[in-house]
């Protein structure tokens, strides 16, 4: 932080007060004396005494009680010349008393004088009571007493400007003690003003303080606080300030900036550097001029404004970052999180949560690339943006997802929110149309979930619609059930990974003609303690939900590995299968791991087949290609599982990087019942032919679909009229019982 003063010097003086001089303008001194003649002598020995440029002025008073009750009302007397018997032989001595103990006054001076001193021996009543010194009448001669009132008012001056410091350095304690920990601008500014008011003494006057970001014009500064004669300005710009001096100075002190002091006018300014583009000015408007002291306040009070300010621009400048999406400047997930958790339950139940996803977003940006996504993000944003009431707010919540959280009367259902996403995108100057999946959560439902159990739900249900293929679903309570029985699997999924307790489960392929065994297909198996068998259509998504996928599949394929060799060291050397799920396909690692790991498990490639799903090898199928190929150099099978299901792959056709098709057991399931299921079978197997793949039917549990698959040529089938899968020992045991074994 830049911090500047400007301080009037020499050649511009500020005409201002002596420090501690008097308010009244005038030195008093109190003359407490019963003795009407000796008062008057006094008085007009002090007529016309001047010091440090200010008069001498003298009151009067004939008693103690008197001159009691006039200190009280004038503080700032600075000398009592005090008789010592009056109305009573001790009542000036009392009256010590009364000032120091009763009344506090420890800067007033005062000199004993006494007429009698044998009443009152000096060295006695100097001990006992806290005086300043001690006269006798007759001894104080004209000079003598103006030398002696001329040595206690400065040091009565002294001791002041000594307690004025004490007492505002522990003011500027307090003041900066108040300001630190602010966390919002307007709040901080308004203390800042408070505690200047009260460091200065400003009743009258005005303190205003504005706010401006990347060099804005003056007159455009919103007024962020503001007291005394500058109440008025609050929430206004400085335009309407219209006092052309201090306007002047505000545009000075940009200029330099730099503080300027003047005598009843103190411009401070700050800027935050780095941190942000923001400067901030208060004006000080005094009623009468600022002692020195005043200003030096003023600049150590600046100081710490000015580190109040950087931190706060800090503050602000980490939850800018914490809390906003830096691609689209939108609020982001972390923010989301905090509204929710910010908002009353009643405020909760207002809302709506609508969470929009782009559809194969991972894919589009395999595709296409980084730029291209984060364009696509942009156009997203913009248009959701304008298509929005300003009430509502949008929020980035994922790589690819935005959510809108809005008064629930106001929200937008499924198909405005689909019309207004329905034209094509246009980026790099073509038009791309995306589709995107809704989900709607009404917030009343959800009375006491956590905000980040809230973005859970709204994400799990953007997952059920994608799996059963709508574009919008409304979120339902018993989702939140399934969502907890999710995690819970999902937990005992890394655990049983953990623990090694997945299995393989192999099932045969079968060749038509002879019924003879050609290999296997090796299927990931997971039973739960107590011995409930969890379908793969349940766990083998939710691993690639939760990113576990990878490990899962490297676990069944060491298993296979070990089955192979397991297979061959009792004289049965058949391939094995194994599946890999699309999205690992399509990480770098895939490939290279995979061939380490059968190195390491010592299998030849040729007893290996990776199938992979036809949709999930089409997505990028110029992505896997080589790699696939590769695959195949090396002997090992590359099957296309569920063909005829996904993306038609007959444009990648006839250079497929793959040795089999596997024909979809939706295909077989109907045969005989659908003609278009016969019509796509023959298709299939008339495409194998003519490309040279291998064809394996799946599925198959009849034996009618059995001949019909047979008469139709296709060699190769698997399906539970031959074998359910089943542990390696129940097939080794299949295989030793010798039916249909290879030669
Ligand atoms: P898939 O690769 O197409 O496997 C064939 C599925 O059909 C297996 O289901 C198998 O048990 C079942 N099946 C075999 N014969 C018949 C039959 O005659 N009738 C019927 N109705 N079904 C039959 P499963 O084991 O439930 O596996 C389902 C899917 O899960 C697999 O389909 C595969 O895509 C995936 N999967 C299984 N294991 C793994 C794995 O280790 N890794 C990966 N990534 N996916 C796996
Ligand atoms: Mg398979
Ligand atoms: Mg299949």
């Amino acid at each position: 932080m830049n911090m500047g003063v400007e301080q009037l010097t020499d050649q511009n003086p500020v005409p201002h007060r002596q420090p501690s001089a008097p308010k009244s303008g005038a030195w008093q001194v109190l003359s407490v004396e019963d003795d009407p003649i000796y008062q008057a002598s006094l008085i007009y020995a002090l007529e016309g005494m001047e010091f440090e440029g200010l008069p001498v002025q003298v009151l009067t008073a004939q008693s103690a009680a008197k001159a009691g009750v006039i200190l009280a009302e004038n503080p700032d007397i600075a000398v009592v010349l005090l008789d010592v018997v009056m109305e009573e032989d001790d009542a000036g001595l009392r009256l010590i008393n009364t000032i120091r103990e009763r009344q506090g006054n420890a800067s007033l001076r005062i000199i004993l004088v006494t007429g009698q001193p044998g009443m009152a021996p000096r060295d006695d009543v100097m001990a006992r009571y806290d005086i300043d010194d001690y006269w006798n009448k007759a001894d104080l001669a004209t000079d003598k007493l103006i030398t002696l009132v001329t040595a206690n008012l400065r040091t009565w001056s002294y001791i002041t400007e000594l307690d004025r410091a004490r007492r505002g350095l522990q003011m500027l304690v307090d003041a900066s003690r108040a300001i630190s920990g602010q966390s919002d601008l307007p709040s901080f500014s308004r203390l800042v003003l408070e505690q200047i008011s009260q460091l200065i003494g400003a009743e009258q006057g005005g303190i205003v303080s504005a706010i401006s970001v990347d060099q804005e014009p003056l007159n455009n500064l919103q007024v962020m606080a503001a007291s005394g004669c500058f109440s008025s300005l609050y929430g206004e710009t400085l335009e309407q300030l219209n006092e052309p001096p201090i306007q002047d100075d505000l545009i000075k002190a940009r200029q330099s900036r730099q503080h300027i002091f003047r005598p009843n006018q103190t411009i401070l300014y700050f800027h935050n550097g780095k941190i942000s583009a923001q400067e901030y000015l208060t004006v000080v408007k005094a009623a009468e001029p600022l002692s020195d002291f005043h200003i030096s306040l003023l600049h150590v009070f600046a100081e710490q404004v000015s580190s109040g300010f950087a931190n706060l621009g800090l503050t602000n400048r980490l939850s800018e970052l914490a809390y906003r999406d830096t691609l689209l400047g939108a609020h982001n997930r972390n923010w989301l999180c905090w509204e929710l958790g910010r908002l009353s339950q009643a405020a909760r139940a207002e809302l709506k949560l609508i969470v929009l996803d782009i559809d194969q977003f991972a894919e589009i940006e395999v595709t296409f690339g980084n730029r291209f996504t984060d364009q696509l993000l942009k156009s997203v944003h913009e248009r959701l943006w304008h298509g929005l009431e300003h009430t509502q707010q949008l929020v980035r919540i994922g790589s690819d997802s935005f959510a809108i959280l809005s008064d629930r009367h106001q929200a937008p259902t499924a198909e405005p929110l689909r019309c207004l996403l329905a034209q094509p995108f246009e980026i790099d100057n073509s038009k791309h149309d995306i589709t995107f999946t809704t989900a709607c959560l009404d917030l009343a439902e959800t009375p006491d979930a956590a905000p980040s159990d809230i973005l859970r739900m709204a994400e799990c249900c953007i997952d059920s619609a994608r799996q059963l293929h709508r574009p919008h679903l409304d979120y339902e309570p018993e989702f939140s059930h399934n969502i907890r029985q999710r995690l819970l699997l999902l937990q005992q999924l890394r655990q049983a990974l953990n623990n090694n307790q997945l299995q393989i489960a192999l099932q045969p392929k079968v060749r038509l003609s002879d019924g003879q065994v050609i290999g296997f297909e090796a299927l990931a198996r997971w039973q739960l303690e107590d011995g409930t068998q969890v379908p793969p259509s349940e766990f083998i998504p939710l691993a690639e939900a939760a990113g576990l996928i990878k490990e899962l599949d490297a676990n069944i394929l060491r298993q296979t590995c070990r089955a192979v060799r397991q297979l061959s060291e009792s004289g049965f050397n058949l391939p094995i299968a194994f599946n890999a799920s699309g999205n690992e396909l399509f990480q770098e690692e895939y490939f290279s791991e995979l061939q380490t790991l059968i190195e390491e498990e010592q299998v030849p490639p040729s007893l290996l087949e990776l199938e992979i799903t036809e949709t999930q090898a089409m997505e990028s199928y110029e992505q896997i290609e080589t790699q696939l190929r590769g695959l195949i150099q090396m002997g090992m099978g590359v099957s296309i599982d569920d063909f005829g299901t996904g993306y038609s792959s007959l444009a990648h056709i006839t250079n497929l990087a793959a040795t089999t098709l596997k024909i979809d057991q939706s295909f077989v399931r109907k045969l005989g019942q659908s003609s278009d299921a016969d019509h796509a079978v023959e298709m299939i197997l008339r495409i194998s032919a003519r490309f040279g793949f291998n064809t394996v039917a799946e599925g198959i549990e009849t034996e009618e679909q059995h001949q019909r698959l047979r008469d139709k040529g296709c060699p190769v089938g698997q399906g539970y009229l031959f074998a359910k899968p089943q542990p390696l020992s129940a097939t080794l045991a299949m295989l030793k019982q010798g039916l249909n074994l290879p030669q």
